[in-house]
């Protein structure tokens, strides 16, 4: 062991390994990887090591993807064994709803390009699976590559192939404790201390207590998780092929075939969590015992789907332990305010997913930037609040125990809620609100009758008319927006607009003005879709999506200069939004200043009621609208005079849907459909917002794409032939059997009375008026490109 390496990755598990191997593939040789125990001895030695192709998350299922291409070549890199099962798998629906959704899911595959996969029959199933009974089902998805590996062999592979590339590990050596240095870390070990610029915390079920080592509280947990490995079972020694991985949704198992017996795997509704804080030092290679009553449900479920289990023995019992995030994805990435401190954490499948996290990881720390939009499993994504320990225990408790469980689209569920309220909460529940959530925060969905409850759909809902209504209040009327639910960060100090310029590649906003501004990162891919408003007083702010705020942050302070602050206004800052014709009205009865002549994007200091507040004249809804930005504490206050002056007006509460309808109905983007970092300028338009005259992040690549043969697709706006259901995101788009794109966002234009979908399409798709098909929940629809901006093209109602 060398005093000094560039990286030292703490953990020997499937996914430690996976980081050790990219790092060393991708040029990083001085690197080690330090184990307490042996390779394996966390979760990974007892995994059932399956790999399935498919996840509910497109980007999941793209690293998914990635993994299990990777097998075989760690396999062959390193001479070592990994024991590739290649069966194939079923993923088997038993309830309507779920059949519409795997069907919708199949066509998301598509579109991202997992083609390897196809619908079945029950009986078609069940001649793949021969053991399995149809009783029930309705239908399943095949796909070709799913299997199992075995599971110490796999990981031995990662660490002999990155072993062979110049990296190395060491077993037997505990590391006790992390000091932050100049150059990066200490890393303390009973065997002696390293020094390096950058460590990895891979601890798996450890990764709690490897994390306060550095002052870092991590959202993440271990549940117990069981599987049990039957006897020899007749019917499978007369088969000459192994049956498929299969899923059986609806009875919350798993099944694969372990030498002529299964391994039957559970999803525990009555979950258990162990060791919230880590699991103990000396625990070694050992299992919990087997809690047959806990999961008894979910074995009758399993027995009955295989029946052939009901005649043989259990010849194995395991109950073992592996981490969750709040939302089941991995915590990967730079940890915000720890330099050099990285984490490759709360893989809840290390197997099926590590080769995917160790890219990830390895090409953010030596390319600045991982190659694919890593969002869904970056470790910014989370806030500080999720550190609670009952919001973590909630909120895995709740994903583990529903990972079988069919969630809808408008569902909205409970774990970790209520937590943060804005001021006027209780008020607006009184008069009707329903609730969603962001981030940490509850958000207005849409304004309903006593006693109303929106039913769980893949379709429209019952709430539709509801939300109908409140567009057309938007329209017609005023509406009025709690916005709390934006961010806000104020940017002040003699470099201020130095640094701005700088970081967004628009041009920046005059004195009382605000400026729509794309900011990239250094490869020319977007970072946000930002809005930033000079108050013209040296004070400026940049306001964008509130889940986004830790993660914006870290890039405001990676980017950090002298001369220059940039604080977080989200808990000192709310605000109402009112949107609509009559929105001036309103806001006049109640400006203590002329507001008359604040012009679209124009910015200020008001006095609206007995309230200071900074108004800018903008609303997503394209309508003529005000934010009005305000103190917490004047939060009641202020919607309780805006709801009295706006009573002749017949102002009227609205929630984010009917937002959401009316922004589709302008061609409005957001971030995490339009806008990911997965894509460029070009791409998405936001290319028009570029000065190209001056200098900025990412500035040579985005030049490069406009000076090059352009991007490969375009954004469109569709309108298509629904009836019952609108698109949501990433359905395939099709010309004339061809895939030519999918959709980035669908819904239901409730004002124009159109189904709407925002897509990326091929160049020669783009032109309105091309004839293509949608896939709506499953069903292919008629679909044809439209101008941009269906209502209110010439933007006559915002400027107006
Ligand atoms: C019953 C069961 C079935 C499963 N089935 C599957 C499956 O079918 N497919 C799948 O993909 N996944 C499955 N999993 C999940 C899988 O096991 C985990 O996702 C994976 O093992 C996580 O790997 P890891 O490297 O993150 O963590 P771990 O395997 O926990 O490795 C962490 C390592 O870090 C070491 N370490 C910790 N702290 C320190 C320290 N301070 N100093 C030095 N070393 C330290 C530990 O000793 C350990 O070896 C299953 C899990 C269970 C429990």
């Amino acid at each position: 062991m060398n005093s000094h390496y560039r990286v030292v990755v703490i953990g020997g598990g499937v996914v430690g390994a996976s980081v050790l191997y990219h790092l060393a593939k991708l040029g990083w040789t001085d690197v080690c990887l330090i184990e307490r125990s042996v390779l394996t001895a966390g979760s990974s030695w007892h995994a059932a090591g399956g790999i399935h192709a498919l996840n509910a998350d497109p980007n999941m299922a793209a690293l998914q993807a990635y993994t299990i291409d990777l097998l075989s070549q760690i396999e062959a890199e390193s001479g070592q064994n990994i024991g590739l099962h290649m069966t194939g798998g079923l993923t088997m629906a038993g309830t309507p709803d779920r059949w519409e959704w795997l069907q919708s899911a199949y066509r998301v595959f598509q579109s991202i390009g997992i083609e390897d996969c196809r619908l079945v029959t029950p009986e078609e199933a069940c001649a793949l699976n021969p053991i399995m009974s149809p009783d029930g089902l309705l239908g399943g998805m095949w796909a070709d590559r799913e299997g199992y590996v075995d599971t110490t062999g796999t990981v031995h592979a990662y660490a002999v192939a990155a072993r062979k590339r110049g990296a190395q590990y060491f077993e037997h050596t505990r590391v006790e404790a992390l000091n932050q240095t100049a150059e990066g870390w200490e890393v303390v070990t009973d065997k002696g201390t390293i020094r390096c610029e950058h460590v990895v915390n891979a601890a798996g079920l450890w990764a709690k207590q490897v994390g306060r080592m550095a002052g870092v509280e991590l959202p993440v947990s271990p549940l117990k998780h069981h599987y049990l490995i039957s006897d020899t079972i007749p019917a499978l020694e007369k088969l000459d092929f192994e049956v498929p991985m299969t899923v059986d949704l609806e009875g919350f198992t798993y099944l694969r075939q372990d030498q002529k017996g299964v391994l039957l795997g559970i999803y525990e509704i009555d979950h258990e969590h162990w060791a919230m804080d880590g699991a103990p030092w000396d625990y070694g290679m050992e299992l919990f015992q087997e809690q047959t009553d806990r999961i008894e449900h979910e074995l009758v479920c399993g027995f009955e789907r295989y029946p052939a289990l009901q005649e043989v023995g259990v010849k194995t019992w395991v109950n073992g332990a592996f981490t969750f995030s709040p939302d089941g994805n991995p915590l990967v990435g730079p940890v915000p305010g720890k330099r050099g401190y990285w984490t490759a954490c709360a893989v809840m499948a290390g197997f099926l997913q590590g080769g995917g996290v160790g890219k990830t990881l390895a090409e953010w720390m030596i390319h600045g930037e991982p190659e694919a939009d890593a969002w869904c499993m970056d470790v910014a994504r989370y806030g500080d609040f999720a550190q609670n320990k009952r919001y973590i225990r909630e909120t895995t408790g709740q994903f583990y125990s529903r990972r079988f469980v069919m969630t809808y689209p408008n569902e909205q569920l409970p774990a970790g809620r209520p937590l943060k309220m804005a001021p006027a909460h209780d008020a607006m529940s009184q008069a009707g609100c329903k609730w969603g959530v962001s981030w940490d925060l509850e958000v207005p969905l849409y304004f309903a009758p006593r006693g109303f409850e929106e039913t769980p759909t893949l379709k429209r809902s019952n709430a539709h008319e509801i939300v109908a209504e409140e567009c057309r209040a938007i329209r017609e009327g005023v509406g009025l927006l709690d916005i709390t639910g934006f961010s806000r960060y104020e940017v002040s100090g003699p470099n201020a607009q130095v640094w701005l310029d700088r970081l967004m590649a628009s041009k920046l906003p005059a004195p009382g003005r605000a400026r729509l501004a794309p900011m990239l990162g250094e490869t020319g891919r977007l970072k946000g879709d930002l809005t930033v408003l000079n108050w013209g007083d040296g004070t400026w702010w940049i306001m964008g999506s509130y889940y986004l705020r830790q993660w914006h942050m870290r890039w405001f302070d990676d980017h950090m200069i002298d001369g220059v602050t940039v604080r977080d206004l989200g808990e000192e800052v709310c605000g109402f939004g009112l949107a609509g014709p009559k929105s001036q009205a309103v806001i006049e009865k109640l400006a203590e200043q002329d507001i008359s002549g604040l012009g679209f994007m124009g910015c200020g200091d008001f006095d609206i009621g007995l309230v200071r507040a900074r108004v800018a004249r903008m609303s997503v809804t394209g309508e003529k609208g005000y934010e009005i930005n305000c103190r917490m504490g004047d939060h009641v206050a202020l919607r309780r005079m805006l709801l009295e002056a706006g009573a002749s007006e017949g102002i009227r509460e609205v929630g984010f849907n009917a937002l959401l309808s009316t922004r589709l109905e302008k061609s409005f983007g957001i971030w995490s459909r339009e806008f990911t970092q997965g894509y460029t300028p070009g791409m998405t338009g936001m290319d028009r917002w570029i000065d190209w005259s001056k200098d900025f992040v990412g500035k040579e690549a985005a030049l490069a794409e406009r000076d090059g043969n352009g991007p490969a697709q375009v954004q469109v706006t569709l309108e298509i032939d629904a009836t019952d259901a609108d698109a949501s995101g990433y359905e395939p788009v099709w010309s004339a059997g061809d895939k030519v794109g999918f959709v980035t966002s669908g819904g239901y234009g409730h004002y124009i009375g159109k189904s709407l979908a925002m897509a990326l399409v091929n160049r020669d798709k783009a032109t309105p008026g091309t004839e293509l098909t949608v896939h709506v929940v499953g069903a292919e629809r008629p679909a044809r490109v439209i101008a941009p901006s269906p209502y209110d093209p010439d933007g006559k109602a915002m400027r107006g």
